[in-house]
């Protein structure tokens, strides 16, 4: 059992809950059974019991009759146990799914047990159904043994020892429905009735209490680490906005920032003149500004005489940084300079120190940048951009380069639900942008069957004579590399066809190239050489070439939606109008059309991260695959969001008075906590 199910305390037992309940007080009879029924309860006597078939299709074959008819039972597995007490003539009372087979119904693995004479003991509640496996079920331990088990155990157990933890102040909460005021069931209470509810209502009430404790422990873990942390954490102090920041922001800014990136900045400045240190995360939908922001808190850094960082994830990115934080800064008394895997030994040597001896104000860089060899006299802030895991090693690795840890500002342009990213980020601070610059035209999407391939080159060609430029897209994905790689080959050649040299130049980044040409060819079509970019997945963050107005991707079924997004957000980064076209194989499945319209409907990147996360479910998601913190036992992110809020809601104004749970009325809850450090009490069942 331990190792089928992962049960091994009496804990564990209790927290293995029912998937369902049925009403056991009925026995249906054998001429009611319909194919819309799931389980049926039938009483009478065995007439036959015989093993049929040979070896590999052997298996058991019963028949029981009542007053209305015969039906078939059936056993593969766990044979000889069965023929023991299963025996013809005896009478019988069985318990299972009903499947049909060759138009009959019959019972699969039912549950079996002898008829006592006389009236039939039935419980009055409704009876649970457990996740159980097939080798259990053949050892005796189906669902039912397991509901036994359960129930002797919540017999012994008394209210002390299933004792309430949360606060009495959180005892109440709002109806969803009706706005009144209603009180949890106690915490003894709703382990019983989730087993054994006397009605269904009760059991409602028992589920919602046990999603919300769960939901609400885990927010108060991440809570007390962050309030920990806040308490704890020593940081740079930036006292002052200074001069540069100040120049900057009047004479050389250009244009207004908007109320989210104004937001951010507030955010920004009160974490770091605070003491402590700043771990925060950003997340703009593409095209939201956050390069701006970003640049205006290291000026911060500089005139309160630090030195600041900033790290891409690519060559191609860290460079585009470079140059285009360079040219807002023209004219400005800073030092800026790039450091990547590919800089020339003397230019490095030369950067490096730079660094050490703090004349460097700003470094731009790919991870190049985390090498040991890299030293800052006065490192005070670290922003990361388009990565929203940045590891506990790399931090560690930034914290090495200063005698008090720097700032950290991490940013992300995948956008990630509101309730997954309190689920799975509730211990960084955290912004959000979600307003983009006024003026953007929003993009218009479009999907395409590939049998519409000619109009949409002809579209192409269309754009490009006007001046513009288009991205192509293929899709590569790992496992099939080597066909996509063909593919893209293929896509490549037939592109070349449409639109011949020397009238249109076309070049091509993958993921097979060498940094170098990778980064030549897309040098290439950034300073317009090439009209046409022909790209895998590697163009996905950041790049930015506001004249590209046209985004083909190519069996977009093949993308997730957040992908999709990411990609289309290449376009619409200038004043022109910009187009997506999706274009798919004409056989699409239900989900893959639903991902198609949601992206042709909006281009707002967190409403489509919502979808995501419905479609998807939150295991998927990217970067929280790993983290284990959205396994819940109960409760669903997505479909129980309503109480993921309360319980967000709750844990704030908890930390907020009392941040220690020191309080008298707090007491219950830190004992709990305590004792689940200590893992529990609880003895072990062999
Ligand atoms: P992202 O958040 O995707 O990194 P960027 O920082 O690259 O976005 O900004 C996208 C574009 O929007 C850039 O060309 C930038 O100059 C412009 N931009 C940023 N903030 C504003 C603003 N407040 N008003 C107008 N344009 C802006
Ligand atoms: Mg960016």
């Amino acid at each position: 059992m331990k190792k089928e199910l992962g049960i091994f305390t009496f804990q564990d037992l209790l927290e293995h809950f029912p998937y369902r309940h049925v009403d056991r007080t009925k026995i249906n009879l054998i001429r009611d059974i319909r194919p819309d029924m799931e389980f049926v309860q039938v009483a009478g006597r065995v007439t036959s019991v015989e093993l049929v078939g040979d070896r590999r299709a052997r298996r058991l074959v019963a028949e029981i009759k009542d007053a209305s008819g015969v039906l078939q039972l059936v056993w593969f597995q766990g044979v000889m146990g069965i023929q023991k007490l299963v025996q013809a003539g005896g009478e019988y009372l069985v318990f299972g799914r009903v499947s049909y087979y060759q138009g009959s119904p019959q019972l699969t693995h039912p549950e079996i047990e002898v008829k006592n004479a006389g009236a039939i003991e039935r419980p009055e509640y409704l009876e649970p159904v457990y996740p159980s496996t097939e080798k259990l079920k053949t050892r005796g331990l189906g669902g039912r043994q397991l509901g036994k088990l359960t129930q002797s155990l919540l017999n012994l157990l008394k209210e002390k020892d299933l004792p309430e933890n949360l606060p009495e102040s959180l005892m109440e909460y709002p109806d969803p429905g009706m706005g009144q005021r209603l009180r949890w069931l106690s915490r003894f209470e709703a382990y019983r009735q989730i087993h054994f509810p006397s009605q269904p209502m009760i059991y409602q009430q028992a589920v919602y209490r046990l999603k919300f404790e769960e939901l609400f422990l885990a927010q108060l873990r991440m809570g007390m680490i962050k309030s920990k942390r806040h308490r704890s954490s020593q940081g740079v102090v930036f006292e002052r906005v200074g001069e540069l920041f100040n120049t900057f922001y009047t004479h050389y800014l250009p244009f207004e920032l908007t109320g989210a990136q104004k937001r951010v900045l507030k955010e920004i400045r009160r974490d770091t003149a605070a003491g402590r240190q700043m771990n925060r995360l950003l997340q703009g939908d593409v095209g939201s500004g956050k390069t701006i922001v970003a640049l205006l808190a290291m000026l911060l850094a500089l005139d309160n005489g630090y030195q600041a960082c900033m790290m891409a994830p690519t060559e191609i990115l860290a460079r585009q940084h470079y140059e285009g934080i360079s040219a807002l800064l023209a004219g400005l008394p800073v030092e800026v300079r790039l450091l990547t895997g590919s800089s020339r030994s003397k230019a490095r040597k030369e950067v490096l120190e730079l660094a050490r001896e703090g004349r460097l104000q700003i470094l731009i860089g790919t991870h190049a940048v985390l090498e040991e060899a890299v030293q800052f006299r006065r490192l005070g802030l670290a922003i990361v951009d388009e990565q929203h895991r940045f590891g506990v090693a790399q931090r560690a690795r930034l914290w090495a380069k200063a005698e008090l840890a720097p700032h950290v500002l991490v940013m992300t342009a995948t956008p990630i639900p509101r309730t997954l990213a309190m689920t799975a980020y509730g211990d960084l601070d955290y912004s959000v942008m979600d307003e983009l610059p006024p003026g953007r035209q929003p993009i218009s999407t479009v999907h395409r069957l590939e049998d519409r391939r000619p109009q949409v080159m002809d579209f192409i060609r269309y754009e490009l004579g006007k001046g513009r430029q288009a991205y192509i897209i293929f899709p590569l994905i790992e496992e099939s590399e080597k066909v996509d790689y063909e593919n893209l080959m293929k896509g490549y050649e037939n592109v070349k066809a449409w639109f011949p040299e020397p009238k249109y130049w076309i070049s091509m980044v993958h993921g097979r190239q060498g940094s170098e040409e990778r980064d030549t060819n897309m040098q290439r079509f950034i300073r317009r050489d090439t009209q046409i970019l022909v790209a895998t997945t590697v163009i996905e963050v950041g790049v930015n070439v506001p004249n590209a107005t046209v985004m083909v991707i190519e069996s977009a079924e093949k993308f997730g939606l957040s992908q999709l997004h990411q990609l289309r957000g290449r376009v619409g980064r200038g004043a022109e109008k910009s187009f997506c076209i999706l274009l798919t194989s004409p056989k699409l499945g239900r989900e893959a059309r639903e991902r198609m319209s949601i992206l042709t409907e909006t281009d707002n990147g967190f409403k489509i991260a919502e979808k995501d996360l419905e479609i998807r479910g939150p295991g998927d998601i990217e970067g929280t695959r790993q983290s284990g913190l959205l396994n819940f036992k109960l409760a669903n992110i997505v479909e129980d969001r309503g109480w993921l809020e309360l319980a967000r809601a709750g844990v704030e104004a908890l930390l907020e008075d009392d941040p220690e749970l020191s309080a008298a009325g707090n007491r219950r809850l830190r004992e709990f906590l305590q004792a689940q450090r200590g893992k529990t009490a609880w003895s072990k069942i062999s």
